[in-house]
């Protein structure tokens, strides 16, 4: 990775760095290989079968059909086909989501009837609430595998469970009812089966999982009907009009692949990381609060509220000693509004403007976070 040695990223949520075998991979889809995969002769046709196999890759991890996969631009892109697509096809019904939800799902929802679901103060979804939230005019939820600020890992398979009970209540004669899933955030460290999941939907990010940016797909499961949003040629079973990105899905490929096979093993090295990074901090920083569930957790996710800070002003000073972190989510960053993710979870506009974020990643060394640890108490104190 050739980044500014004198820097500590510790912002993975919001970017990853191409991976080396995922450039590697891209590569001859530039020049080569240039070919416009629709085209008749051979040199196009191979490039027709690179794009057939990346999606019988990431079909592969999925347990999906590989015709259940649209490659889109990115996990906003695949956000707002998923919300807008359903919902544009029944006028009168309501969408319902978690409050927590990327900007890419909470504003293409409030174009309709959008409810939120409350979450409880460790960030997981309230059951009660959702249960209470669906009525008979509800055909799509939305639900994140985890949250990109906080972490937490949302409980989906329960999240499913309840639907599947609704639909069967339904019957045939009734509304048909989705669920969706941004899992942009957990393809580093869980499981994305959807079957196991129990997801109609779901949403990839392949700048997340050191992949290209502007990556991504959307699953859909074969029997959910779509209205594309962006209409043309026809590619992508006519739901993602526009000649295919090659590059950039052979790379989300890639980076997937990547990303699943090691899941496990990362996992578990980074949550070793962030245990000894957080009795650290709270060894030194006295008062500091862990924001979330410490359990259900993403393994590379610290999010901290420090008493009396301004974390624009913290996070300015850590960058001036090289260490680059977060105060929420890099997306909204720009609006200046407290997040509306710490808001969920109970916090004031006081408490989530003293939070900052360090999320690790395949990088990160434990010296690191020493230092890390020594720069905040220095700060602070
Ligand atoms: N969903 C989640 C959970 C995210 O964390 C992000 C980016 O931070 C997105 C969606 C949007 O991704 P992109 O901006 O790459 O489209």
């Amino acid at each position: 990775m050739s980044m500014d040695k004198a820097n500590i990223y510790l912002d993975y949520a919001a970017a990853t760095p191409l991976d080396e075998s995922v450039k590697q991979a891209m590569l001859p889809f530039w020049q080569d290989q240039f070919f416009n995969p629709s085209a008749s002769y051979s040199p196009a046709i191979k490039v027709r079968q690179a794009i057939n196999h990346a999606r019988q890759q990431v079909a592969y991890w999925l347990g999906a059909k590989p015709t259940e996969i649209i490659f889109t631009a990115g996990a906003s892109e695949a956000n707002n086909l998923a919300v807008a697509g359903i919902m544009s096809q029944y006028p009168k019904a309501n969408i319902v989501i978690s409050s927590i939800e990327h900007e890419s799902v909470l504003s293409p929802a409030s174009l309709y009837d959008c409810r939120l679901i409350k979450v409880l103060e460790d960030g997981r979804l309230d059951l009660n609430d959702l249960r209470q939230k669906i009525d008979n005019q509800t055909v799509l939820v939305s639900v994140m595998q985890a949250n990109n600020e906080i972490g937490t890992i949302e409980p989906l398979k329960q999240v499913a469970e309840i639907i599947e009970s609704i639909r069967r209540q339904r019957g045939s004669s009734g509304l048909p009812l989705y669920l969706h899933s941004d899992s942009t955030q957990a393809a580093n460290y869980l499981d994305l089966h959807v079957a196991r999941l129990g997801v109609d939907l779901m949403t990839l990010n392949g700048g997340k999982i050191y992949g290209p940016k502007q990556s991504g797909l959307l699953y859909l499961k074969s029997s959910v009907k779509l209205q594309p949003l962006i209409m043309g040629g026809g590619q992508e079973r006519n739901l993602r009009s526009g000649t295919e990105n090659v590059p950039a899905i052979i790379g989300f490929a890639t980076a997937l692949d990547k990303a699943q096979s090691l899941r496990h093993e990362e996992a578990k090295r980074t949550l070793q990381l962030r245990e000894d990074f957080i009795s650290d901090l709270t060894r030194a920083i006295p008062g500091i609060t862990i924001n979330g569930s410490i359990k259900q957790r993403l393994p590379n996710n610290i999010h901290v509220s420090l008493p009396n800070i301004d974390n624009e002003r913290l996070l300015i000073q850590l960058d001036a000693h090289g260490i680059l972190a977060a105060a929420g989510s890099a997306c909204s960053a720009s609006s200046n509004q407290p997040s509306h993710v710490l808001k969920a979870i109970g916090k004031s506009d006081l408490e989530a403007r003293s939070s900052i974020r360090f999320s690790l990643g395949r990088k990160t060394m434990s010296s690191e976070l020493k230092h890390v640890t020594q720069v905040m108490a220095k700060l602070i104190s």
